[in-house]
């Protein structure tokens, strides 16, 4: 496996962080890597994964690590960059681990977009993407993954010294 320099960015459903990390990109030379759309390319593809991923999203849970690793490792070897920031990433534990195992690489640094949920709330509604995930009840489960999955896999890294948390406050005129 190739040497690669590695950046993941976490934060809750709505909180910016596929918007963040085009930005930073662009500044820092890193290839940008979604989960969330890779795994939307991969359901409008002709792939046997779909329906099951179309389901997966629907619901707000969260796509099988072995399946998503394997689309990041992908688009990892079929890019000249060395450098990738990829968000929507790690969603839980095992996501980690199965990283860990199939790429055999850590992150460098973890970025948290930590966003307060009645702000998330407010954006994931009023967007209108046309997302099949963006509507009251999917967005109820999206958070609780979150809180329940996702946290946890934060905190390792908060641990690890690895974390850096972008506090963003909402603004209510
Ligand atoms: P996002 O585009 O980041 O809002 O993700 C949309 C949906 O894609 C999530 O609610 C999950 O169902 C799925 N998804 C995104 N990233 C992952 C991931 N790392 N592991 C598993 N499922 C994911």
């Amino acid at each position: 496996m190739p040497f690669y320099f590695l950046g993941f960015a976490s934060g809750g459903p709505g909180s910016g962080k596929g918007t963040q990390c085009a930005k930073i990109v662009e500044t820092f030379g890193y290839k940008h890597l979604s989960a969330g759309d890779l795994l939307r390319r991969e359901m409008s593809s002709d792939s046997k994964y779909g329906s099951m991923i179309l389901n997966t999203i629907k619901e707000g849970k969260i796509v099988p690590s072995e399946v998503t690793v394997k689309l990041i490792l992908r688009e990892m070897k079929s890019s000249d960059n060395r450098k990738f920031l990829i968000d929507g990433f790690p969603r839980s534990e095992e996501n980690r681990i199965a990283f860990e195992q199939i790429i055999g690489a850590e992150p460098r640094f973890v970025l948290f977009f930590d966003c307060p949920e009645e702000e998330m709330v407010k954006r994931v509604l009023c967007r209108n993407e046309g997302r099949v995930d963006d509507n009251i009840d999917t967005m109820k489960n999206r958070l609780k993954v979150f809180e329940a999955l996702s946290l946890p896999v934060i905190d390792y890294y908060a641990k690890k010294g690895k974390l850096y948390r972008v506090t963003i406050f909402s603004f209510n005129a």
